[in-house]
């Protein structure tokens, strides 16, 4: 496809899926696999929040793309990689582990910057997929090493659904999940209005997400077609 027909795909299907989403409603356009001029082309139709779920392709584009991106971590983040991630993204919603965190919090130290942060909760019945579950999630919030960390703002929680056509199962997922979101906040963050994200949607559940509660979307298919 050429250049102009492509950036016009990309604004029509951004223009076709803000339609759908309520103003309140955050789009995180998920660019895995997306060439550099892809993205732009998307940054110019006037996305700016982008996911990326491994960390060297986003260490990789980060530098080549207009510096005023949001880039958002949402793959699972193995320690070792906290480094580079925390250097360049602006959230990271894919904190499935105590050890994380803390990880995240010492390498966000040490370049003396804020990095804001989802809990990432198992919620499908694939054994698969990641996540914390509710008692981990609150050993965590209650323990001393995180009250004490500077370097984290927690802005609320992630889950993905299960990959299936019945979407009962998936709405019943969603509604867990903004009930675990709906119960930290309440428990942990009642005076933080800062604890007001819950991430959930993706391109082939992001309408029931919504009507679930979510405010913030990822949808890559949707805007991009399909990822080779
Ligand atoms: C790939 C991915 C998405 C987007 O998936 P689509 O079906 O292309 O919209 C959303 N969230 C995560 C964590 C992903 O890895």
């Amino acid at each position: 496809m050429d250049k102009v027909a492509e950036a016009w795909m990309i604004e029509e299907k951004l223009q076709n899926l803000l339609q759908t989403i309520p103003a309140g409603v955050k789009v995180v356009a998920v660019s895995k696999t997306q060439p550099v001029q892809v993205i732009r082309t998307a940054y110019d139709a006037g996305l700016r929040i982008f996911g990326e779920n491994k960390v060297r392709e986003l260490v990789a584009k980060h530098p080549l793309l207009p510096q005023d991106i949001e880039w958002h971590y949402i793959g699972h983040l193995q320690r070792n990689k906290v480094k580079q991630v925390v250097s360049v993204a602006a959230m990271i919603h894919s904190i499935d582990s105590f050890r994380l965190l803390k990880e995240v919090d010492k390498e966000a130290g040490k370049i003396n910057r804020t990095v804001r942060c989802l809990l990432q909760f198992h919620i499908a019945t694939e054994e698969t997929k990641f996540g914390l579950d509710w008692e981990e999630a609150v050993n965590m919030l209650t323990s001393r090493e995180y009250r004490e960390m500077e370097f984290i703002n927690l802005c609320g929680v992630m889950g993905m659904a299960t990959f299936t056509d019945d979407q009962a199962l998936v709405r019943k997922e969603f509604r867990h999940l903004r009930t675990l979101y709906q119960r930290l906040k309440s428990d942990f963050f009642p005076d933080d209005p800062g604890f007001s994200e819950l991430s959930m949607g993706m391109s082939g559940d992001y309408r029931i997400a919504i009507e679930e509660g979510s405010t913030m979307v990822r949808v890559g298919t949707m805007l991009f077609g399909e990822r080779e």
